[in-house]
């Protein structure tokens, strides 16, 4: 016989957007169960990522729409102070500020005038001003170096946080659990171990399920478009000591993690995919060895590993890869999330609780004036 849990609100997923989500209603007094797959929490994209927590620097550069590119700077900022707060352990240390760099004098216009009306924060220094941080650094290419805040995140420490407050407020967790819609207010979860069987019934449910959104919301019988990007990746010895990435496409963005580890990524790599695995494309690392090349003085290409991973998002047709948040909904009952960015996860929590409070109302708390209107 299957056992019968009935909560306010199932999530599904346990990344940094299911955690955060989960928390985030368990703390506004909803009865959440949190279901994941894995017998770890944050098993997929949340945990393979490069490590940075955005301050708006890149994004508002990067993205080829001036609106989107400046929302996009905007949330990820709305996430940075959150997180930071949330988790200020896990915080990198650095000797210093993170280091933009670029090698076109209108793309730094651009971006001067992006972070400005995102209130991104920058300071505009020579390249020469920063040549005694980055000393291994080719920076002949640079017209231009900025002193930003984005910062490396140890994300297990922002998990192991994340774990405890959410215990601590009550979100019961389902680990090692495949969820499936039975109906858009009823779910069943199956222990992966030893088959045994939950009954979900609940008043909301949250897919934040990564690149499943796809299969479970065409249980549901409204499928969401979704596409597959792979990214690649090389960590290794740390290379600088300060954190640094350019602002132009296919060059490097470097981040240290403890113990010593540079992460190095590559600005604008992800290719879309068909299939959601992590395996690595040797050509694809190749790309990213090149640019570090481009970038770091001396030879370190043999002393990297390399990895994959997989981020999504909810567009279709030929627009590029959009880093952009989406909150769907899908029935009166469901909605889907994704972050775009970890350093998005807590704006879009903050917008579903929002939405499910409005609809769970809670008697004791009075209606403004407009809400008696409706
Ligand atoms: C290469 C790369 C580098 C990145 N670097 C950064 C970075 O430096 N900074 C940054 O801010 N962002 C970065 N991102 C983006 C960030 O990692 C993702 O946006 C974020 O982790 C997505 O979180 P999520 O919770 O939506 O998804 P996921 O982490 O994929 O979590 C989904 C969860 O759902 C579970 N699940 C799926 N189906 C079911 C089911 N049926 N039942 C139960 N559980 C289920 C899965 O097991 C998984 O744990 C990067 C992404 C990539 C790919």
């Amino acid at each position: 016989m299957s056992r019968e849990v009935a909560s306010d609100v199932v999530v599904v997923g346990a990344g940094v957007s299911g955690l955060l989500t989960s928390l985030k209603l368990a703390q506004v007094g909803l009865r959440v169960t949190l279901v994941e797959r894995s017998s770890t929490i944050a098993p997929a994209a949340s945990s393979r990522n490069e490590g940075w927590l955005h301050a708006g620097t890149y994004h508002a550069s990067a993205i080829a729409d001036p609106h989107e590119a400046v929302q996009v700077a905007r949330k990820c900022l709305y996430g940075y102070h959150q997180i930071r707060n949330l988790a200020p352990e896990s915080l990198e240390w650095s000797n210093g500020l993170a280091i933009a760099l670029v090698t076109e004098p209108v793309r730094s216009e651009q971006a001067e005038g992006r972070w400005e009306e995102a209130q991104v924060r920058f300071r505009r220094v020579r390249p020469r001003d920063v040549e005694p941080a980055l000393p291994n650094v080719d920076l002949s290419r640079a017209v231009c170096a900025y002193l930003v805040q984005d910062v490396g995140i140890d994300i297990r420490l922002l998990y192991r946080r994340l774990l405890t407050e959410a215990l601590r407020s009550g979100v019961s967790i389902e680990l090692d659990s495949e969820f499936h819609f039975v109906s858009d207010t009823v779910g069943e979860c199956v222990r992966r171990h030893d088959g045994a069987v939950s009954r979900l019934r609940y008043r909301r449910a949250v897919l934040a399920a990564g690149h499943e959104i796809n299969r479970l919301s065409t249980q549901l019988g409204c499928p969401v478009p979704l596409r597959l990007w792979k990214s690649h990746i090389l960590y290794g010895p740390q290379l600088v000591d300060r954190p640094v990435f350019w602002l132009d496409p296919l060059e490097v963005a470097i981040v240290n993690h403890t113990p010593s580890v540079s992460v190095v990524g590559m600005t604008t790599d992800a290719i879309e995919v068909e299939k959601a695995d992590f395996e690595v494309e040797p050509s694809r690392i190749a790309l990213v060895q090149e640019a570090m090349r481009r970038t770091i003085v001396g030879e370190h290409g043999d002393r990297f590993t390399a990895y994959a991973c997989i981020k999504v998002d909810m567009r279709s047709g030929r627009v590029p890869l959009s880093v952009n948040s989406e909150i769907r909904r899908l029935s009166s009952a469901v909605y889907c999330v994704s972050p775009g960015k970890l350093t998005e996860a807590p704006f879009v929590a903050d917008r579903v609780v929002h939405q499910i409070c409005d609809e769970l109302l809670d008697g004791r708390i009075p209606a403004r004036p407009w809400d008696q209107a409706r």
